[in-house]
């Protein structure tokens, strides 16, 4: 598996997008065309972007730290050691989506309480991304960001690389009713609160599991991964055997680098 996943991300290298299947095809060294690919995207009128490990690169340390916050609410919380609270924050992140779901569903946990303190952390390493800053201010029609997080924290965390004025909306994970994705039930609830139809819209996502949803109803689809040799936060049930799966249309490690080649893309194709 890890092979795989690595052979895969040397062609990612390179600097250029593949379709998904196309990077896993018996011939993953040849020639792809991805220009022609990403001119898919022509019909799209509504960019969807995650926020955590999708807007900011993985070997940041912003997810360690919000990580460590949450370990050290819960530590407070049950009074208990850090491995063992450490071990119970991943048995509800598994099985509940998020740590916070599971924190309420067992105990009755405050959401405003939990967010607050898990996202008061530093984002000084955090830097302006210029690049991604011009190519999301290029792609024509509307953005927004989808996020199992916070709205505050999304809001600092735009601000910090330089992406505070880049989207119409965040839809964070209190406007999910604390339901996260991959759930569809937030899915709708997002493109009901936003008019959003999925059929015209793309979805910018580091999780595979949460492009699930959207692939069904017929958003187009981009897999955020790791540069090689880059930190990897996702946990080990996260990390996919293969990229060749049907609800991934794209795999790219260089957003920025994406979106400025589906936005001449589209101007070729106009
Ligand atoms: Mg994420």
């Amino acid at each position: 598996m890890k092979k795989k996943l690595t052979r895969d991300t040397e062609l990612r290298q390179e600097g250029e997008i593949l379709g998904a299947a196309e990077a896993q095809s018996a011939d993953p060294f040849g020639h792809i065309d991805t220009f022609a690919h990403v001119g898919t995207f022509a019909h799209v009128d509504t960019w969807v972007f995650d926020l955590d490990n999708t807007l900011y690169p993985p070997d940041c340390d912003l997810w360690p730290r919000i990580d460590q916050r949450i370990t050290q609410f819960m530590i407070a919380l049950f009074g208990l050691d850090g491995m063992s609270a450490r071990a119970l924050q991943k048995y509800y992140y598994q099985h509940y989506g998020t740590t916070l779901r599971g924190l309420i569903e067992d105990h009755d946990v405050s959401a405003a309480e939990f967010l607050t303190y898990v996202h008061d952390i530093d984002r000084s390493s955090l830097a302006p991304d210029l690049p991604l800053a011009a190519a999301i201010a290029a792609l024509p029609g509307r953005k927004l960001i989808l996020t199992n997080g916070s709205r505050d924290h999304a809001l600092l965390t735009a601000e910090a690389l330089g992406l505070g004025t880049s989207f119409e909306e965040i839809f964070d994970i209190m406007d999910a009713e604390l339901i996260p994705k991959p759930e569809l039930r937030t899915y709708q609830r997002f493109f009901d609160k936003h008019g959003v139809d999925p059929m015209t819209a793309a979805m910018f996502e580091d999780i595979e599991r949460n492009l699930v949803v959207p692939h069904q109803r017929g958003m187009k689809t981009v897999l955020i991964v790791p540069k090689p040799g880059q930190a990897d936060h996702r946990e080990p049930f996260e990390i996919p055997d293969t990229l060749a799966l049907p609800h991934i249309d794209f795999v790219t490690s260089d957003l920025g680098g994406f979106l400025a080649d589906v936005i001449a893309a589209r101007s070729l194709s106009a």
